[in-house]
């Protein structure tokens, strides 16, 4: 694959509801939007999901932008490639910065699928041509409000609800909902709000069989992670302390976790997300795809990746209509009874729609 240029743009989207965990709410979001033109005409696409404050992993759209701009696109700009398997072994030398160089990664896949005429999903060796997807609901105002919400989502079919917990909306929010409907698959994010001094506490949600309670601690944790996990029959979804193969290999020794949430961006990209896949299916671990609040281009990237057959529980790629007044690709991802079908066109199988994506973009910066 010959690049002949590299845009990034800077943009901004409104988010039609704003979106509470215990980071802190969001009302819109800004990310880069990465589009890699090969010598052929051919464009591939993808999204970083690094934020515009550093409050779920260290990276920032601006951070991303610097590192793409001084250290990545040089490297990948350097000489052509052949599989986008050689773009993480290019940027490995570059610590850390998972986001940034997923998105560049992430828009040579699309490229390398559509060249080859396939879909993303057949490329990467998806599977599934329907994925099950559930939904990730936010803090809310009140109690009554979350179980609008829910019934909404179980009305829509989502497979899955998810709640967002932190300390004085857990327990207690839990047990309501469990009131309600006793045998819904549920399960709670903590976005690492507690610490181990919480533990009788966290303790408390096993009675309500949740599926799994994610990132319960810190951020970078996967000792004290081991310690709760001994003390709770709820498996342990470990969500921000991985960020690739050999961090999974570490908390299976561990026994960290008994779930792996995957999420494209925050283990450098597909490829590593793959081999992720491939070592939690090896130990029986099952994994699913989580969510960053991506516009359409990233949740398409999110659907490709979950077509691998060990996504065997439903992931957080909701309808682009849950989050955007008008998604930035054609058709929008849609929802039918908690299934999306997986696009079988080249490449991401949606196309980018470049007048709703002008609109709103920024700032852009073209690369060659
Ligand atoms: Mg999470």
């Amino acid at each position: 694959m010959e690049i002949k240029h590299i845009i990034l743009r800077h943009m901004k989207m409104e988010l039609l509801q704003p979106f509470t965990t215990s980071l802190g709410t969001e009302y819109d979001k800004d990310f880069i939007l990465v589009e890699i033109k090969s010598k052929e005409g051919i464009s591939g696409w993808a999204e970083s999901v690094a934020a515009i404050d550093p409050l779920y992993k260290e990276e920032t759209v601006k951070t991303n932008w610097h590192i793409m701009e001084d250290f990545l696109i040089p490297l990948l700009l350097q000489k052509p490639v052949q599989h986008p398997d050689e773009v993480y072994e290019r940027f490995r030398h570059i610590r850390g910065n998972y986001m940034a160089k997923s998105a560049l990664e992430g828009a040579m896949w699309d490229l390398y699928a559509k060249q080859q005429g396939m879909s993303l999903a057949k490329a990467l060796g998806g599977t599934k041509e329907k994925i099950d997807v559930g939904i990730s609901l936010g803090i809310q105002e009140s109690v009554k409000d979350l179980l609008h919400l829910v019934e909404d989502a179980l009305v829509k079919g989502y497979k899955r609800i998810k709640v967002k917990i932190q300390p004085g909306w857990d327990v207690e929010v839990i047990r309501e909902i469990r009131q309600h409907y006793p045998s819904i698959p549920l399960m709670a994010d903590a976005n690492s709000a507690y610490s181990l001094k919480d533990i009788d506490r966290l303790a408390q949600l096993d009675e309500f069989s949740l599926m799994m309670i994610e990132q319960p601690l810190s951020h970078d944790d996967i000792i004290d992670h081991a310690e709760l996990q001994k003390r709770l029959t709820t498996p342990i979804c470990l969500d921000e302390s991985i960020h690739s193969a050999e961090d999974v290999r570490k908390a299976i020794q561990l026994g960290s976790c008994k779930v792996i949430n995957i999420k494209i961006g925050r283990v450098g990209g597909l490829s590593e997300a793959k081999r992720i896949h491939d070592l939690c299916q090896a130990h029986d671990i099952p994994v699913w795809c989580g969510g960053m609040l991506e516009a359409g281009v990233g949740r398409a990237h999110n659907i490709a990746i979950t077509t691998l057959p060990g996504f065997v529980l439903p992931g957080d790629t909701a309808a682009s209509s849950r989050y955007w007044k008008e998604d930035i690709i054609d058709p929008e991802v849609t929802v039918e009874n908690g299934v999306i079908t997986v696009p079988d066109k080249p490449g991401i199988g949606y196309e980018p729609n470049r007048e709703r994506i002008e609109e709103r973009t920024l700032y852009s910066k073209l690369y060659a």
